[in-house]
């Protein structure tokens, strides 16, 4: 996000950070769409510390029954593991999706410094869409904060989910409603 700098903040610098957050928003794209092979909503997430990645995580609520196990919770237990401590001071999260109220709670209880997000969720998004617990001053600790990157890609991702999976469950009834036809007929 350069447009709002004056020309003496733009270094070089600046396009090698573009280049590494195109790097790791990719990563968090592709455990997206780990997450849709195993039917979870498609949303991934890697936390980024001195350029490498230690933490990565997809939304895996479903498999582990586990309404916490959303892919930005997942990253950043593994990241607090490899750092052996429970701040995750100067790393960045990349996500798919704008985090949830519960994930935005956990990134300023974790000290993330920067937040990348790839889609906005209007409906129920925490970093600025529905609300905003990244960034106020209640809080002890607010992060720095970038949407857009790789958007449409994973926006893609999320409504094509939705979408086949609509079509499945009106397939679904559609049976149902035909085998439960038989059996009046059979009866
Ligand atoms: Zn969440």
């Amino acid at each position: 996000m350069t447009a709002d700098k004056t020309p003496a903040e733009i270094n070089s610098n600046d396009k090698d950070n573009e280049l590494n957050d195109a790097f790791f928003m990719q990563r968090a794209f592709e455990l997206a769409k780990i997450a849709e092979q195993h039917d979870e909503i498609p949303v991934g997430a890697v936390v980024v510390y001195q350029g490498k990645i230690i933490g990565e995580g997809f939304n895996q609520s479903i498999m582990l029954n586990d309404p916490s196990a959303h892919a930005e919770m997942l990253a950043v237990r593994q990241a607090g593991k490899r750092l052996d401590n429970y701040r995750l001071l100067d790393c960045t999260l990349y996500v798919t999706l704008e985090p949830c109220p519960m994930c935005a709670g956990l990134l300023v209880h974790s000290r993330v410094k920067r937040l990348i997000y790839a889609s906005p969720d209007l409906k129920t998004g925490a970093a600025g869409s529905a609300f905003n617990l990244v960034a106020t001053s209640q809080l002890n600790h607010q992060l720095e904060v970038e949407q857009g990157l790789m958007s449409v890609e994973c926006s893609e991702l999320l409504s094509g989910f939705f979408k086949r999976r609509r079509r499945e469950k009106k397939a679904l009834k559609k049976a149902v409603k035909k085998l439960a036809g038989n059996t009046d007929k059979n009866s």
